[in-house]
């Protein structure tokens, strides 16, 4: 633990930590050590971890990186966060993320944005560590901490875990409560760990995994003994190859890792297919209709009454100013963007046309998936991004370049299924590039032992 602190500290450039927690970290660690000496050593003892900013963690800053929750210190602990400490784990600190987890580069933080630990040669440009959970990758990536927790609604887990060279696992939709995590779409938010190998992402899913009596849509379903599962064999799997992630544009060297894999499954003895899941090209449209419509409605609660900040008022401001100048104020320009296209697609002129249509678009991608696995595919390869890490700055004036990143992951929650991405390799600049296995409903275990093959 106390080598975890210095290095945050060291390392404060990355901008990765945004609240460290020191004082915490010593106590929960000498707890832990207390707990090894009686003898009771629970799975997490005593390892240090970084929890993003969008958790909630009783009596320490909680703001989902966003202005408009400043200095909300929330009272209770989220179940995630409970659980990982119950399984003894440390908290070094609360790690930066895009506000409200809206981005995919980990510059729309109110904190500013981390910094990726790596370079393309002897370039010296900064690069973004992805996002939302860029700070968490960062983290991992530079050694701040062993592993951390990452949310993930579209690929917030797997893109910034595949821009650094580290392992992210979302889970199923339902598998980890969602209680006490900072709401953006509702319907997609899915907590998920991020750390270095599979087998430590197996290891942290156990601890956050479980049925929440205070989460309706957590399922109570067992949680199985992940790490067991990871025995190495997956002779006689069948490994989905879908045709339609082979975009055009795509750098060849993407194409190479993903033929590399590919090759690496079939020499473990897995089946390789080639798949069609026709409706994926609608995906990212639908996903940013669906994830806006249901932020505008989460978001409403910013109210300048309940939490955080609240403008200064001037003579005669009456309520409605009071909602205005507050919300105007305290979110930033992503997040203002989601709130209009959200209430405009909810709106009665264009409900049918945008967000209806989109949910059948979603029923229709969630169909294809279910298709494969009923014709006994077990899980599907994919590339986990487009590109490698980019520099900073370069699309944050382009929300489309931007959202054109999550072009591989958010089939994956549109449909309720586990993901994880895997790191595959260097590009020709020295770039982590990363791999996708997408596998079957609450079949992590099965997941994460065919991903162990690629690591
Ligand atoms: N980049 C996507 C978005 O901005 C995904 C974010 C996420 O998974 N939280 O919505």
């Amino acid at each position: 633990t106390r080598a975890c602190l210095d290095a945050v500290e060291a390392a404060s450039a990355l901008n990765a930590v945004v609240h460290p927690t020191p004082d915490l970290a010593m106590q929960q660690a000498e707890a832990a050590d207390a707990r090894l000496k009686a003898g009771d050593a629970p799975s997490l003892c005593g390892i240090p971890l970084g929890i993003k900013d969008l958790f909630c963690t009783r009596g320490v800053a909680s703001q989902a990186a966003s202005g408009i929750l400043e200095g909300f210190r929330p009272e209770y602990e989220s179940t995630v966060t409970t659980q990982l400490f119950e399984a003894g784990a440390v908290m070094v600190g609360k790690l930066n993320m895009d506000e409200f987890a809206m981005g995919s580069s980990n510059e729309t933080s109110v904190y500013g944005n981390v910094v990726n630990p790596w370079r393309r040669g002897n370039d010296d440009t900064a690069l973004t560590p992805g996002g939302s959970s860029g700070g968490s990758a960062a983290a991992v990536a530079a050694d701040l901490c062993l592993g951390a927790t990452g949310t993930d609604t579209g690929g917030s887990i797997r893109q910034p875990a595949a821009f650094v060279g580290i392992t992210g696992l979302k889970p199923t939709y339902g598998r980890c409560s969602r209680w006490g995590i900072i709401a953006f779409a509702s319907s997609l938010d899915q907590a998920g760990p991020m750390a270095k190998t599979v087998r430590d992402c197996a290891i942290l899913l156990q601890a956050m995994a479980g049925h929440d009596p205070n989460d309706s849509t957590s399922a109570d379903l067992a949680v199985p003994d992940f790490e067991a599962m990871l025995t190495g064999d997956i002779r006689g799997k069948t490994i989905g190859i879908p045709k339609e992630y082979r975009m055009d544009g795509m750098p060849d060297e993407i194409e190479a890792l993903w033929t590399e894999g590919r090759t690496m499954l079939e020499d473990a003895g897995a089946k390789i297919v080639d798949i069609s899941l026709p409706h994926t090209k609608y995906a990212l449209p639908a996903y940013y209709v669906i994830a806006p419509a249901e932020a505008s409605s989460n978001l409403a609660r910013y109210d300048g009454v309940r939490y955080g900040h609240r403008a200064k008022l001037g003579q005669g401001d009456g309520i409605t100013e009071m909602y205005e100048k507050t919300r105007a104020e305290g979110f930033g320009a992503e997040v203002k963007r989601r709130v209009m296209i959200g209430t405009y697609v909810l709106s009665a002129g264009f409900y049918d046309a945008y967000y209806n249509r989109a949910r059948k678009v979603r029923t229709l991608i969630k169909k294809d998936f279910e298709d494969v696995f009923a014709q006994g595919v077990d899980a599907i390869l994919t590339p986990a991004t487009p590109s490698a890490a980019f520099p900073l700055g370069q699309e944050f004036d382009d929300p489309v370049q931007m959202y054109l990143n999550d072009v591989f992951t958010v089939t994956v929650n549109l449909a309720g299924l586990p993901g994880i991405a895997v790191p595959a390799g260097l590009d020709r600049q020295g770039l982590p590039l990363g791999l996708q296995l997408i596998g079957k409903p609450w079949e992590e275990g099965e997941l994460l032992n065919i991903a162990q093959t690629i690591e």
